[in-house]
């Protein structure tokens, strides 16, 4: 982490589980496990029904709500989608793009991960960039030139000032919800490549204030080391964002030099 650039963001993908009526019992659990003084931005990621839910209870808790996707559409005729303006008008401050369940159970590429990013910024909710490879990809040694790819696309058209507030999330497949976790060198190693990237793409000063986090199998015992290398910037976290507890400590975990 590096306090001193850019934030460091703690953010939990709830995925398909919860309920609207298990948000309060849920909340008010965290909150008892939750550090005193809060050492980062908290941000929990529902399912686009119980946003409403998280939105009011989570304010208690200064935790703020995110979504789990967007429509790349502005409005209209689109069944089933949920717009950017939709999300923010009830005040939804983080959306997740590109998780890896999206792209291979909904076959979303590339440049409709880069439409969605854009719909996000327009509206002013903060977009979570996944991005990450396949086992196979990184036993061919192809990590490295797969994620410059992905992060490319993903940013095309997207201007220097809106770049600092994109969120990117390092999220090896491999590594979710196998209980696989990357190591801290592996997952330091991608995400100062990330920045690199976004260093050649935009100069130092926005590649310095993005925050960057690991995603995969992170837990309340390997929470620490990763969050201490210098280019992990915080979380985000799908199996463990589910048991406060546990969500709790890793928010407590980013409290270290
Ligand atoms: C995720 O789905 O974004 C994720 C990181 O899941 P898990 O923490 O369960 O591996």
């Amino acid at each position: 982490m590096n306090r001193k650039y850019r934030k460091t963001v703690i953010a939990g993908n709830w995925k398909m589980n919860m309920l609207a009526s298990t948000v309060k019992p849920f909340m008010e659990e965290l909150k008892a496990n939750m550090p005193k003084v809060r050492p980062c931005e908290v941000v929990l990621c529902a399912p686009a029904v119980i946003v409403p839910t998280l939105l009011k209870a989570g304010k208690d808790c200064k935790v703020a709500a995110g979504a789990q996707d967007v429509s790349k559409y502005e409005k209209g005729a689109y069944t089933g989608e949920v717009s950017a303006s939709q999300l923010a008008d009830i005040g939804v401050k983080y959306c997740i793009v590109g998780h890896s369940e999206r792209r291979e159970y909904h076959g979303e590429d590339d440049m409709l991960v880069n439409a969605k990013a854009k719909a996000l910024l327009e509206k002013g909710i903060v977009p979570i960039i996944c991005v990450g490879e396949s086992l196979e990809q990184r036993e061919k040694d192809l990590t490295l030139e797969y994620i410059a790819y992905q992060i490319k696309a993903a940013l095309n058209g997207i201007d220097a000032t809106q770049v600092r507030r994109c969120v990117i999330a390092y999220e090896p497949i491999w590594a979710i919800g196998t209980g696989r976790t990357a190591s801290a060198q592996q997952a330091q190693e991608v995400c100062e490549h990330i920045r690199a990237v976004i260093r050649g793409i935009y100069g130092a000063r926005p590649a310095r204030a993005v925050s960057i986090l690991y995603g995969g199998s992170m837990n309340a015992k390997n929470a620490a080391e990763l969050l201490a290398m210098p280019d992990i910037d915080g979380g985000l976290i799908g199996g463990a964002s589910l048991k406060p507890v546990d969500f709790a400590a890793i928010v407590a975990a980013t409290d270290q030099e």
